[in-house]
């Protein structure tokens, strides 16, 4: 239920907001195709009301010809009607099509521009020194046998690789040790599917087709491979009312990630920073509209905490409009300090997508009576409103990888395991050469 009435009382505003995310919506498209489906769905209710007089009038005592005059009026306007009817299914077809680029609104804070508009909200710790020449993740992976790119190559092709050895047992404990730990402040632990209809990616703000499509389709069906958990998350509650006393509903799921990364030729593509399968922690929250923007600040809070208790270097980003994607009203950003690749790297991101999500999902809740929302809706109750929706990444498996092999390397080529990984590694501490 895209709020169409509101775009067009807003289109100012949202057309400021669609320059300035730099997006391709085409706002005067979607406005055209909205007046022209309300004129229809106006001559449609106006032919059914015509139709029913007619349908009253054959209720009474008629002459033949009289009869025959009203048989023939019926018959016109149901033909009318069915024409009319598919104009209007074609129409609503193409503007919903069309209104998915819209992007979300954008909250007043966040700074118009490009990637380095960004503003730092925070740094943490200092680059750590290394009195020894360093490697980058790539060859540390290669000489410690923890990473097969090669073999990857062959059978899958480019930006796929095999893990070995320690960092298949590395994966494991960064995941369990994520999920334990968010798990402990109240989230709700998920395993998802990762084949989903190509429908639910669009109502979450994904373009599952296109030439830039980050989305891999299944041929032959309407499934698609998941870019992230956030799709099955944000549809597990699909098209229903919640109650307000269950809000807030606080997920972490686990799943595969894969993304065509279209459009991302030329970019940094050694080892394993940007691959076309990884495996993510994902948290995601369902909440009451007043409550977005602090549980947004929850979840940064969240993934600030695990990235320090690894011993990360990072920064905090409040990231600029053109860095926004679709569905989010604003996005915090994790950039950690990678020392082999010499840079600051993207390792996560947090999004409030207020109810652009809920909106095209379905997703309501019924606000509870109370002093300052008397019931007043039908039989009683309540008018539904839509939830707000945010996620955040906990620990995206392969940036993760390459910031702990990179940090915690030693000058004898080894790796230490930093000790709250120490227990999901059976013991594991350091990771040594063979030879
Ligand atoms: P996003 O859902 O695009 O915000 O991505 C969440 C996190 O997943 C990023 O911060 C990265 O850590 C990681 N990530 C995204 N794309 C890739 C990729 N192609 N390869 C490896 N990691 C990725």
């Amino acid at each position: 239920a895209i709020d169409f009435k509101w775009i067009r009382d807003n289109k100012a505003a949202v057309a400021d907001n669609i320059k300035n995310r730099k997006s391709n919506a085409n706002l005067e498209l979607v406005l055209e195709l909205y007046e022209r489906l309300l004129s229809v769905q106006k001559e449609v209710e106006r032919l059914r009301a015509e139709r029913n007089v007619v349908a009253n009038k054959m209720k009474g005592k008629l002459e033949p010809s009289e009869r025959q005059k009203l048989i023939e009026e019926g018959k016109n306007l149901k033909e009318g009607l069915v024409t009319l009817e598919e104009d209007l299914l074609n129409l609503s077809e193409e503007l919903q099509q069309e209104a998915q680029r819209i992007p979300n609104m954008s909250h007043p804070d966040v700074p118009v521009g490009g990637e380095n508009c960004s503003v730092l909200r925070k740094m943490i710790g200092n680059p750590r020194e290394f009195g020894f020449p360093i490697k980058d993740h790539f060859q540390l992976g290669k000489d410690l046998d923890l990473i097969d790119f090669d073999a990857a190559a062959e059978i899958s092709g480019s930006k796929f690789y095999y893990l070995k050895n320690e960092a298949v047992l590395l994966e494991m404990a960064l995941v369990n040790w994520t999920i334990s730990q968010v798990m402990r402040r109240g989230f709700t632990p998920l395993t998802t599917p990762e084949l989903v209809r190509s429908s639910v990616v669009e109502k979450c703000g994904f373009q599952p087709r296109g030439e830039n499509t980050q989305v891999y389709s299944i041929e032959g069906s309407d499934q698609c491979l998941i870019g992230t958990a956030e799709i099955p998350v944000g549809g597990i509650h699909m098209d229903s009312i919640l109650a307000e006393s269950s809000l807030p509903l606080k997920y972490v799921a686990f799943s595969h990630c894969f993304r065509t990364e279209a459009g991302a030729a030329g970019t940094a593509t050694r080892g394993l920073y940007r691959v076309h399968q990884f495996s993510k922690v994902e948290m995601f929250i369902l909440c009451r509209p007043e409550e977005s923007d602090s549980y947004h600040a929850e979840l940064i809070g969240i993934e600030e905490d695990l990235f320090s208790s690894l011993g990360f270097h990072f920064k905090t980003l409040d990231m600029a409009s053109e860095d926004l994607g679709a569905p989010a009203y604003r996005k915090f950003d994790v950039e950690a300090w990678m020392p082999g690749l010499g840079r600051y790297g993207e390792i996560s991101s947090a999004s409030n997508c207020t109810d652009y999500q809920s909106r095209r999902l379905g997703i309501r809740y019924r606000p509870e009576a109370s002093s300052t929302n008397p019931k007043k809706g039908k039989g009683n109750l309540s008018p539904t409103q839509f939830v707000h929706t945010l996620n955040a990444t906990a620990c995206a498996v392969p940036r993760m990888i390459i910031c702990l092999l990179e940090n915690y390397q030693q000058e004898d080529g080894s790796i230490v395991i930093p000790e709250p990984l120490r227990p999901f590694t059976g013991g594991l501490e350091v990771i040594t050469p063979q030879s």
